[in-house]
């Protein structure tokens, strides 16, 4: 059995009529770039999102490079990052000479740790960027608390969980000053190309974020201040606005697929439940957990699982043996900021992040997408179960998994 990671086709084969139909649109239109497709899209989104604005740009990189350039994030700034994200949201900081300023993340969530958030500030912290990782919203409630206190702007990198709810329902880009998504294909609402979303309620910033969007320019060609070319294509938005109707029944599909995974895993001994920290005799596979997950159907988008992500001791030898399977795996991120060379002039502390550091090493998102069948989702189980079994004669990878002990 084949089992892909991501299967972009069979969405696209289930929307080809509507989506082929907005293509041929744009193409008569002959308005490519910005226009009224992409307004009509933007209003759909900030229907859909809860916000009073919105505005396509090009990718969910540009969404956050905008973002700051907007707040005006340059030399001497310090933005605090997790460590363990997309390389986009630490390295948007860099480009504009801001200071990257690194936070260990929470076990569960793999999200910024709001504990380390609140060591790591300095007179020189101007803003934090908390991610919204795999599909789950960050702890907003303590780190908009703490940007509060210390009167930090905060910009929310969303490109993983759009539509995603916090605890009290309140959709993700709505806690910050600017809420940025990512249009990329393997997101949850993936786009024909790069594509990207900037949010907010603040009128100021949305009139700043619109004008340096084209450029910096208003009236056209007068420049009173320096943005770039961050707009959408009209095709993009096209396309977004066929899928945006469907995509909290495809949501609802990847909780349905978790929860089949969870399931699987129960029946065949390697996990006794989900959210488990430690790894024993009767959880060899750590697997994910929707921590603001109310059970009794209040917060509709608790998670919406644009990646599973699961935790095992011997990583990289299940990975090869997964991939001789004809399963698709990816590992996100082997290397935590921190580590990266191109950060190296930072001098971040490699003992701060332990349970970043233990991540990395330990991870790895199996298939999830909504139209995987019960079966395929069977077979990726059964196959790690098999691995399992003769794991003995792999030696032990993760060096780090004493960092889980005792939370
Ligand atoms: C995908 C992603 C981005 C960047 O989005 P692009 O559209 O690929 O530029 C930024 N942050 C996170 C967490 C992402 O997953």
């Amino acid at each position: 059995m084949k089992v892909p990671l991501l299967d972009l086709k069979g969405q696209y084969l289930s929307l080809k009529k509507e989506i082929d139909e907005a293509l041929i649109r744009t193409a008569e239109s002959q308005m490519f770039i910005l226009g009224p497709e992409v307004e009509a899209m933007e209003k759909e989104l900030c229907d859909y999102l809860g916000c009073k604005y919105a505005l396509g740009v090009s990718s969910g990189t540009d969404a956050l490079l905008l973002a700051l350039m907007a707040l005006n994030i340059g030399q001497g700034d310090e933005v605090i990052v997790p460590t363990y994200s997309f390389f986009a949201t630490a390295g948007v900081v860099a480009r504009l000479n801001g200071t990257p300023v690194f936070t260990d993340v929470d076990p569960l969530t793999f999200n910024m740790d709001p504990k380390d958030l609140q060591k790591k500030i300095t007179p020189k912290t101007k803003a934090i960027v908390p991610v919204h990782l795999y599909g789950q919203s960050a702890d907003m409630g303590p780190i908009m608390e703490i940007a509060k206190k210390h009167n930090l702007y905060v910009v929310e990198d969303g490109a993983q969980a759009i539509g995603v709810q916090y605890k009290d329902g309140v959709k993700v880009g709505n806690f910050g000053n600017i809420g940025c998504f990512s249009f990329f294909p393997s997101k949850n609402l993936g786009c024909f190309g790069d594509g990207g979303l900037v949010t907010t309620n603040d009128p100021e910033l949305y009139e700043r974020l619109k004008i340096m969007r084209v450029h910096g320019g208003k009236p056209k060609y007068y420049h009173k201040i320096i943005g770039g070319n961050f707009r959408l294509d009209a095709i993009q938005a096209a396309v977004i606005r066929v899928k945006l109707p469907h995509l909290d029944s495809w949501s609802e599909s990847r909780r349905k697929n978790a929860d089949l995974y969870t399931k699987y895993f129960l029946e065949v001994g390697l996990a006794e439940g989900v959210g488990h920290l430690e790894f024993n005799e009767k959880n060899k596979v750590l697997l994910p957990k929707a921590v603001y997950n109310p059970g009794d159907g209040s917060v509709k988008n608790y998670h919406i699982y644009n990646q599973y992500v699961l935790r095992v001791e011997k990583r990289n030898a299940l990975r090869k043996f997964l991939q001789d399977s004809g399963i698709g795996i990816e590992i996100y991120y082997p290397v935590p900021f921190h580590r990266q060379e191109c950060f190296a002039y930072l001098n971040a502390k490699d003992e701060d992040y332990p349970v970043s550091n233990c991540a990395c090493n330990d991870s790895f998102a199996v298939p999830i997408y909504p139209e995987l069948s019960p079966e395929q989702i069977k077979y990726v189980v059964d196959k790690i179960a098999e691995f399992m079994k003769n794991s003995d004669q792999f030696p032990m990878e993760c060096k780090h998994c004493d960092c889980m002990k005792g939370r």
